[in-house]
């Protein structure tokens, strides 16, 4: 559909989001694959370079390996994100929007997905000086619960785990497997996990940056910083409304997928790949609950891994679901770059 059907009356929102080439792209002096056409649209592989790649502020001729006819396709999403944005951008206009949804008691999901490098958990997570979404968007469930505390009492309770090779683990509680339970009144639950009772965004900031440690890395032949482990934030909110004592629940679950690159060019054996045959089946499991969602069917296969199991309770429905699909604006990162941009156009359908 048209970007302006796809927000009417539908409950997904995707964006993209280009970082900018880093240095080993810029010394490389390779294409850009991407040109940006406004807010909402971009240009995968353009037939013709029309900004030349600057590199100590010269211009360069850009080196084209591919050397074959370029695809030259016009995409659509709700929101295209440049080099210059920023994660406060992002957040403006993406998950701001999520709180008022979870103040009325609706479900909420957040995915970064895309390949190793391609700026997940800087768009997640970021850093001291650039806080990622995850934190921004708390801050602003803080302003609104201030603002609403007259009338409701608030509880807010996070919780930080990942899922690694279809088993859950917990980020903030290292050393146990937790298990799944489905719940009539809250929905699917985490017995064991460790729950952490939040009175301010601050005490959150070291909290995602410790759990982000400990999430489970294997230096792999293609890049030493591959992550092949869903890292699953949640925030359970429980409002009591004063007057009537009517107790109101919403979760917003913010995931930072394991890397979307195929196994297979990682060049992984034995135990390793069953390892990325079960991060596969988690990113495949995700894709194929979207597409039935899409498709506006009844079943929607979530009991085909941890993370859609996990899932089940914030995505279709009411609930509100936000992608953001993360990808590098260079040729050497064609093909990543390029499934990245057909998963999410996909997922834009629905
Ligand atoms: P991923 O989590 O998808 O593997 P990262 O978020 O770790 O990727 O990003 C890879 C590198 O690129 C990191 O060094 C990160 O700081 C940097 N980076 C990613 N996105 C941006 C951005 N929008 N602006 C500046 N640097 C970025
Ligand atoms: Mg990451």
């Amino acid at each position: 559909g048209t970007p302006s059907s796809v927000s009417a009356g539908c409950n997904i929102k995707v964006v993209v989001r280009v970082r900018p080439p880093n240095a080993k792209e810029q010394e490389s002096n390779q294409r850009h694959i991407i040109r940006f056409m406004d807010d909402k649209s971009l240009i995968f592989d353009p037939k013709e370079d029309e900004v030349p790649f600057f590199y100590h502020g010269v211009p360069q001729k850009t080196r084209d390996l591919l050397k074959k006819e370029k695809k030259d396709i016009a995409l659509a999403y709700d929101r295209v994100f440049d080099f210059a944005s920023t994660n406060v951008e992002v957040f403006d206009s993406s998950t701001k929007s999520l709180i008022q949804v979870l103040m009325d008691g609706c479900n909420c999901s957040v995915f970064a997905y895309g390949a190793t490098g391609a700026g997940k958990t800087f768009t997640m997570i970021g850093n001291p000086e650039s806080p990622g979404i995850t934190y921004l968007t708390m801050e602003e469930l803080f302003i609104h619960k201030e603002k609403l505390s007259v009338e409701r009492e608030f509880e807010l309770m996070v919780t930080y785990i990942e899922v690694y090779n279809e088993l859950v683990k917990d980020l903030l509680n290292p050393g146990s497997i937790l298990n799944l339970r489905e719940d009539s009144k809250y929905g699917v639950m985490i017995p064991g996990v460790k729950v952490h009772k939040i009175k301010s965004p601050e005490e959150l900031f070291s909290l995602l940056e410790q759990g982000n440690k400990r999430r489970t890395q294997h230096p792999t032949d293609a890049n030493a910083e591959s992550s092949r482990s869903h890292a699953v934030f949640q925030v359970y909110i429980q409002m009591t409304i004063k007057a009537n004592r009517e107790i109101r629940r919403a979760k917003l679950s913010m995931i930072d997928l394991a890397g979307s690159e195929r196994g297979s060019a990682t060049g992984f054996v034995g135990a390793r790949f069953k390892e990325g045959a079960n991060i596969n089946k988690s990113l495949l499991a995700l894709g194929n609950c979207i597409n039935s969602l899409a498709d506006g069917l009844r079943h929607v296969p979530y009991r085909d891994s941890k993370l859609t199991r996990l899932l089940k309770d914030s995505l279709g429905g009411n609930c509100h679901t936000i992608m953001i699909a993360n990808v590098s604006p260079s040729s050497i990162h064609y093909d990543d770059t390029y499934n990245t941009l057909k998963y999410a156009t996909r997922a834009k359908n629905i």
